[in-house]
C-alpha cells in the first residue's frame, strides 16, 4: 500500500489541482450533515465525507476505535485514540479514496451516497471541544515590533525572551468557528495623551495571523512532555485568529498579560490537518542563540513550511491581500512550546489548544497583524476600493489561509474568516 503521503496517489473523486484538500491531506472536522446530524468528517476537493456513516458500515474494521467515536459533536474522542490509531484511520481513508486502493466504497453506489456529501450542503462547527487555551509569542519580529511600539525600541525583546517560550492562559469560552461574526468589544483604554481612562468601543480592533495546534492525553500531573517526545502528543494544526483590541490591550496588560482586549473571540479553521500530513513539509527553524537550556533541546525539522496570507474586504467590497509571511520562520517550535508548558508539572488534556502568537516575518509586508502593518495606526493601509485601514472597521470581513507545497503537492488548511460587527451600546 502507497504511503498517504504519497504525490503520487491520486482518488477517484475529482479534485481540483489548486484545491487544499488533495488526497494527500485528509483532515478532521466536525460538521452538520443536511439532515441535521453532526457528525466528525474528513474533506476531498468539494466532497465532505461523513466519518460516522463509514464507522457504522463497518469501513473502519480491524482499527480499535471504540464504538461510535465519530457519531459525536466533536473530535476529541477520536483525539484520544492516540497517534497510532489516527495514522490507521487517514491510512484507511486514503486507501478508500485513492484509484488504486481498496475498492469496496468506490464499488458500492449507495454507500457512496451515504458517505460522500457536496461541501456547499454540510455547515461546518468547531471541529474539537477545547478545555484549555493557550496563546505563545513566538515570533522573533512580532515581539521586537510590538516591544518597540508599547516599550522601549532600544530594549524591544524583554531579557527572558530569547531563553523560553513566552505565552499566557487564554480562555476557551470565546473560541469560535470560522464565520461567526465578531462584535466589536466595549472596553476600557487610556491613550498617553487621555488625562483619565474614558470607556467605549474599541478604536483599534485588529486580527493576529496564528497557527495552533491540539493536544492529545498529556503525562499526569506533576510530570512533562520532552521536546523530543512531543509530537507523540500533537493531534493536528488549525489556523487561528487571535482576535485583539489594541487600545483596551496596551492599557491593561501591565503587569499580568493580555486580559480583555483578547478574550472576546479567537476564530479557528474548521479542518484539522494531521501532524503526520505535514511530514513532506517539515523544515529547520531559525538558529536559536543563546542555546536554550537542555529541557528546551529544539528536534531536528521542528517547524513547517506553511504560506501564510492575510486579506481584508470591506463590507460589499472585493478582498485585498495586507500581508504574506511563513510559519517556518518562528522562533520557538511547537515541540519546545509543549514542552516549557508542561516542564513544570502541568497537565496537557484531549482537546487543549496551543496557539503560536502572532507569525510576522523580517517584512513590513509580512507581519501578522494591522498594529505592525500601519505601525500602530501611523501608516495606513489602502484597500483595493481605495479605502484606507489603520485597525478593522465594522463590516469587514478578515480572512487567513494557509497552505504547504513540496513535490507538486499542495497541502492546506482553506480559511478562517470573520466579519467585525458593530460594538453594542453598553447599558446599566
Ligand atoms: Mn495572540
Amino acid at each position: 500500500m502507497k504511503s498517504p503521503n504519497d504525490p503520487n496517489l491520486t482518488s477517484w473523486i475529482s479534485v481540483s489541482k489548486d484545491s487544499d484538500f488533495p488526497i494527500q491531506n485528509i483532515p478532521f472536522g466536525v460538521f452538520e450533515r443536511p439532515d441535521g446530524a453532526v457528525v466528525c468528517g474528513s474533506r476531498l476537493g468539494d466532497w465532505a465525507i461523513d466519518l460516522s456513516s463509514l464507522e457504522q458500515l463497518g469501513y473502519f474494521s480491524g482499527i480499535s476505535l471504540p464504538l461510535g467515536t465519530f457519531s459525536s459533536e466533536a473530535l476529541n474522542a477520536f483525539i484520544s485514540t492516540g497517534r497510532p490509531v489516527w495514522k490507521a484511520v487517514r491510512e484507511r481513508l486514503s486507501s478508500l479514496l485513492s484509484v488504486d486502493g481498496d475498492s469496496s466504497l468506490r464499488d458500492h453506489l449507495s454507500h457512496r451516497s451515504e458517505v460522500l456529501i457536496p461541501l456547499d450542503k454540510v455547515e461546518m462547527h468547531m471541529p474539537v471541544m477545547v478545555g484549555d487555551y493557550t496563546d505563545f509569542y513566538a515570533s522573533r519580529e512580532h515581539a521586537t515590533n510590538v516591544g518597540m511600539m508599547f516599550r522601549d525600541p532600544s530594549n524591544a525583546l524583554l531579557p527572558n525572551w530569547l531563553h523560553l517560550p513566552v505565552g499566557y492562559h487564554g480562555r476557551s469560552s470565546t473560541l469560535v468557528a470560522s464565520g461567526t461574526p465578531v462584535i466589536r468589544p466595549n472596553g476600557q483604554r487610556k491613550g498617553p495623551n487621555d488625562p483619565d481612562p474614558v470607556f467605549g468601543p474599541s478604536t483599534k480592533l485588529d486580527f493576529e495571523l496564528e497557527v495552533g495546534f491540539f493536544t492529545t492525553q498529556g503525562p499526569e500531573i506533576g510530570q512533562w512532555i520532552p521536546s523530543d517526545k512531543a509530537e507523540e502528543y500533537i493531534f493536528g494544526l488549525v489556523l487561528f485568529n487571535d482576535w485583539s483590541a489594541r487600545d483596551i490591550q496596551q492599557w491593561e496588560y501591565v503587569p499580568l498579560g493580555p486580559f480583555l482586549g483578547k478574550n472576546f473571540a479567537s476564530s479557528l479553521s474548521p479542518w484539522v490537518v494531521l501532524l503526520d500530513a505535514l511530514t513532506p513539509f517539515r523544515t529547520q527553524g531559525p538558529i536559536q542563540n543563546p542555546t536554550p537550556l537542555p529541557y528546551l533541546h529544539q528536534p531536528e525539522n521542528s517547524h513547517v513550511d506553511i504560506a501564510l496570507q492575510v486579506s481584508i474586504a470591506p463590507e460589499g467590497g472585493a478582498e485585498t491581500m495586507i500581508s504574506q509571511t511563513n510559519f517556518k520562520g518562528m522562533y520557538w517550535s511547537m515541540a519546545q512550546q509543549l514542552a516549557h508548558h508542561t516542564v513544570n508539572g502541568c497537565a496537557m488534556e484531549i482537546g487543549d489548544l496551543l496557539a503560536s502568537g502572532t507569525i510576522s516575518g523580517a517584512t513590513p509586508d509580512s507581519y501578522g497583524s494591522l498594529l505592525e502593518l500601519t505601525w500602530n495606526g501611523t501608516k495606513p493601509l489602502t484597500l483595493s476600493d481605495g479605502s484606507q485601514r489603520t485597525f478593522l472597521n465594522d463590516g469587514d470581513t478578515l480572512t487567513l489561509r494557509g497552505h504547504c507545497m513540496a513535490h507538486g503537492v499542495r497541502i492546506g488548511f482553506g480559511e478562517v474568516t470573520g466579519k467585525i460587527l458593530p460594538a453594542k451600546e453598553w447599558k446599566a
